[in-house]
């Protein structure tokens, strides 16, 4: 099962996505998490993400596709894996593409959730206090979304001309959210 989980910052993207790939028993890849890694490590890929991060920016294509290739080759994802929170631009809708191309490789479902933007922005503010997270400032929420609203919503179309899109709700309690998305791709 190659799946990815797309929608706005906030609408529980990471949460579900583990949920997901616990199920199918595929490895859960977000791009997120691996930049919080590094930078966490201090690498060179997690300094220069950092400085996209705090302003709410796009870490450019360039560096987000070479840590998605590089994690694409683990024995883990061979048969299959939830990408989170990638591709977010349509540099990375084609690189991956080409990537899963050249291995006879094809995306099985593309999950996304929907959820109203003003919830988010409660969501987000929230999340903030509780992680303190350096990118949950007001400021760079609304950067997020933003940078989300002009660059991502648009490649989702891409996926559903390919038929390829289960929407579902994403507001709701976790578990139940969990429940509308796994019956959601059984039943496609
Ligand atoms: P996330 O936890 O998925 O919201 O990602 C946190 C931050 O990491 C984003 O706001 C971006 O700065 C960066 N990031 C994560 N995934 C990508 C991606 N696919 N393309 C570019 N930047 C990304």
């Amino acid at each position: 099962m190659k799946l990815l989980i797309m929608g706005p910052p906030g609408a529980g993207k990471g949460t579900q996505a583990k949920f997901i790939a616990e199920k199918f028993a595929i490895p859960h890849i977000s791009t997120g998490d691996i930049f919080r890694e590094n930078l966490k490590k201090e690498t060179a890929i997690g300094l220069e993400a950092k400085s996209y991060m705090d302003k709410g920016e796009y870490v450019p294509d360039e560096v987000t596709n070479r840590i998605v290739a590089d994690r694409l080759t683990w024995d883990d994802a061979a048969k299959g894996f939830l990408l989170d929170g990638y591709p977010r631009t349509l540099d990375q809708v084609n690189f991956l593409e080409q990537a899963l191309s050249q291995k006879n490789q094809h995306l099985d479902r593309v999950i996304e959730l929907v959820a109203d933007i003003n919830t988010l922005i409660a969501r987000l503010l929230s999340r903030a206090k509780e992680q303190n997270r350096a990118d949950d400032t007001e400021e760079v929420i609304t950067k997020r979304l933003e940078v989300y609203l002009a660059e991502t919503a648009p490649i989702i179309e891409t996926y559903k001309n390919k038929n390829l899109v289960i929407q579902v709700d994403g507001l709701g309690e976790i578990e139940e959210v969990s429940h509308r998305i796994i019956t959601a791709i059984e039943n496609k």
